[in-house]
């Protein structure tokens, strides 16, 4: 006899950290410290509840426009999403449909395997160096498509767009998704490159550098042909992903970049300041270029320094994972956040 629970499809999911109700200093999840743009605000002001009788447009024209603009693409060059996982896996489930094996790092946002295991998509990880480098080399063999975050997550190693168009070029035959989820904080994107490769897709979040994670906006950029496959598959599982509210305020950040610089500059200043910090406190601290830190204590344990700022509700991310058990994530909060973080730290390291 067959049971129905054989028929259930079973996945170990990806396994996202807390937002806890109570108020605590909240460093796990990689958020911004900041308000989104005044003009986000005034959208939702200005929102009418009596449109939401009807179904928002399935194209997303507002924010792929306002996107396009923006980047200096057109707009069926863009892609918009429910946040960059949504974008992600639709990439996922359009690019790599190969057969072979897709390739990615040990170490890097634990999504990836989640998605190559929902959609059975074959994969083989690569080592990245104890350095936590990403070696191009690795990335040289036959395969059914790569996936790279730069800067990569949650080691914070950032590469130069040289070293992607590398990584491009040596992958001709196969699609390359560059997931630029922090590249606000960092030098420079590997947008350029689209003009002279069509096989590249970048992606893209409005979750960390525009401080909306909670609207759930995320995008990518690719050649026509790319971004209309990605919406042939979307279009055969849900057409309206995206309500009209979000996609204007998506628009309306946009608008102020002068706020946008002000503040991604002041969380970069800030994580400068921490990264100083977190060495004085004897710390290893990767030079990161994302909004967050990749730290570890040589003597006192990842779990044990985890745990005590638990306690005093500081909250950071640490991975019970091969290769990153004695390392901690901790996202850059405003000024004051991470004074009272070292303050802790000191006592913690003490005892
Ligand atoms: C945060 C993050 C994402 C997803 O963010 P969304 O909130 O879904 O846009 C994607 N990739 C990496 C590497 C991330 O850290």
């Amino acid at each position: 006899m067959s049971d129905f629970r054989d028929k259930i499809r079973r996945i170990t999911p990806y396994v996202p950290g807390e937002q806890p109700k109570e108020k605590v200093i909240k460093l796990n999840t990689n958020e911004n410290p900041y308000p989104p743009a005044p003009e986000v605000q005034k959208i939702k002001e200005a929102m009418d509840c009596g449109t939401l009788r009807m179904y928002p447009d399935p194209n997303g024209t507002t924010i792929r426009t306002a996107l396009a603009e923006y980047h200096g693409v057109t707009p069926d060059q863009v892609f918009a999403g429910v946040g960059s996982d949504d974008v992600l896996a639709t990439a996922f489930l359009t690019f790599f449909a190969g057969g072979e094996p897709i390739l990615f790092p040990d170490i890097t946002y634990s999504f990836y395997d989640v998605w190559a295991d929902l959609f059975r998509i074959p994969y083989k990880t690569c080592p990245v160096g104890n350095d936590f480098r990403i070696n191009l080399d690795d990335y040289k063999e036959p395969n059914g498509g790569v996936i790279i975050a730069n800067p990569n997550a949650p080691t914070t190693i950032y590469e130069p767009v040289e070293w992607i168009e590398e990584l491009v070029r040596n992958n001709s035959e196969s699609v390359v998704i560059v997931d630029e989820a922090y590249i606000d904080f960092a030098p420079e994107s590997a947008l350029p490159l689209l003009k002279k490769y069509e096989n590249l897709v970048i992606v893209r979040t409005y979750s960390k550098s525009r401080s909306m994670a909670g609207a759930r906006l995320g995008y990518a950029i690719a050649s026509k042909e790319l971004i209309d496959a990605m919406y042939a598959v979307r279009n055969s599982y849900n057409s309206y992903t995206l309500t009209t509210l979000v996609e204007d305020m998506g628009a309306a950040s946009l608008k102020d970049e002068a706020y946008f610089k002000e503040t991604v500059g002041k969380v970069v200043a800030t994580r400068e300041r921490a990264k100083e910090k977190f060495r004085e406190l004897g710390f290893i601290c990767p030079d990161s270029q994302a909004n967050f830190l990749f730290v570890s204590h040589p003597t006192v344990s990842a779990k044990k320094i985890f745990e005590e700022l638990r306690e005093r509700k500081i909250f950071v991310r640490f991975f019970n994972k091969p290769r990153i058990n004695e390392y901690l994530r901790v996202t850059i909060g405003t000024d004051e956040e991470m004074d009272t973080l070292f303050k802790n730290l000191a006592l913690i390291i003490k005892e």
